[in-house]
């Protein structure tokens, strides 16, 4: 709910205040948290119900469940969000799994004053699956709240050690971006194993290698991963230790923009840039971004190539993004067909009334 669409005024509230929304006339409208902010209330119901343990525990359950009907917990495969926001009825609360381990990080004021209900109601939702669960808000929280990131229950010493459709990783939620890997382009890297049998493959933006790792599994030829962090290719090189694969491998530090402006011979680019706009305001630029980058690998890549290109700006939509990619085709003046349009996993849901969630899309593309 905007701070425009309020009429009561709410100065003397506290960030983070349980509120009940009422319309006119008095009649109940929902309750959520509110917040000094443009989004001043983030609604959790819409139904006159109590903000307890048991909201959590009902919220908390019914998204594992949804994981488990997805089958995302097998022998070889241990990782996936549990918790992905409006996507299951919790704004502001982003809950991932690694091997028995939760991390949770809240966007929102509210939602961290309410951590300990969080943490009972998945101890409640695991059992004894459950290891530990590790609290990771200080990134995600307006700097006047005092934060700690800690184990809420249990400690496991990190990296630890989780699998992605038979792929290992190391993880370190105290260390990683986000929660310690992303974990949204599990059924991209999927695909992208799918075409990389004996392919020369380069991973642009490649963070802990969840790309690189899932090509050479399946027996890509030669892959090379690149990041602009040090730390990145580190992580990258840990894991395929890890892993053990016989494809060559080679790691390259280094601006991904002006890499590409110089490479040859490959048959498969990935590009997976950070979010280039956070706001509507830098959309215009973040789309020069991506055409930028896309017009390059489109002009380098080998004749019958495929580019696997992506976007998780959420102000950057479907539509504007592959709008964005074709720009960048006829600009370069080759010949592009659009083979697979991607997007976030399933357990990234969509709330079909909040449609902002959906924010990664992707497109894979051969180049004539
Ligand atoms: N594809 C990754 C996730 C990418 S996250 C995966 O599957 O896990 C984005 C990554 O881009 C980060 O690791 C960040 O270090 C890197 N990055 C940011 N700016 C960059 C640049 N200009 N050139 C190369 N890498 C960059």
């Amino acid at each position: 709910m905007f701070s425009g669409a309020i009429k009561t005024n709410t100065e003397h509230l506290e960030d983070g205040e349980l509120v009940t929304v009422t319309d006119y006339n008095n009649n109940f409208l929902g309750r959520g948290y509110f917040q000094h902010a443009t989004i001043a209330i983030r609604i959790l119901t819409f139904i006159d119900e109590q903000i307890d343990q048991q909201f959590f525990n009902l919220r908390i359950k019914n998204a594992v469940d949804f994981r488990l009907q997805l089958n995302l917990l097998r022998s070889d495969n241990n990782i996936f969000r549990i918790v992905h926001g409006e996507g299951d009825l919790l704004p502001g609360l982003i809950i991932d799994y690694y091997n028995g381990v939760a991390v949770i990080q809240c966007h929102n004021i509210g939602m961290y004053s309410s951590i300990d209900l969080i943490a009972k109601a998945l101890k409640n939702a695991f059992g004894g699956e459950l290891k530990a669960i590790y609290s990771k808000s200080s990134d995600t929280l307006p700097e006047r709240v005092i934060t700690e990131d800690k184990y809420l229950f249990g400690e496991v010493e990190t990296p630890h050690r989780a699998v992605e459709n038979g792929v290992f990783y190391n993880i370190d939620w105290k260390t990683g971006q986000k929660t310690g890997f992303f974990i949204d382009q599990r059924e991209n890297r999927k695909k992208l194993a799918q075409y990389s049998v004996n392919k020369r493959i380069l991973n642009t933006f490649c963070y802990s290698g969840g790309f690189s790792l899932s090509a050479l599994k399946k027996g890509a030829s030669e892959v090379h991963s690149l990041d602009s962090s040090k730390r990145a290719i580190h992580l990258t090189e840990e894991n395929l230790k890890l892993n053990k694969f016989s494809g060559e491998h080679k790691s390259i530090v280094a601006d991904a923009m002006e890499f590409i402006k110089d490479i040859a011979d490959f048959d498969i680019i990935i590009l997976d840039p950070p979010a280039f706009a956070k706001s509507r305001t830098k959309r215009h630029k973040a789309v020069q971004g991506y055409k930028r980058l896309n017009a390059a690998a489109i002009r380098q890549i080998k004749p019958g190539g495929l580019i696997f290109t992506f976007s998780c700006s959420q102000v950057v939509d479907k539509e504007l993004f592959t709008n964005t990619v074709i720009a960048a085709a006829i600009e370069v003046g080759r010949n592009v067909r659009i083979v697979e349009q991607l997007h976030q996993p399933a357990d990234h849901p969509v709330n079909a009334f909040h449609p902002e969630g959906e924010y990664l899309k992707g497109l894979v593309i051969r180049v004539d």
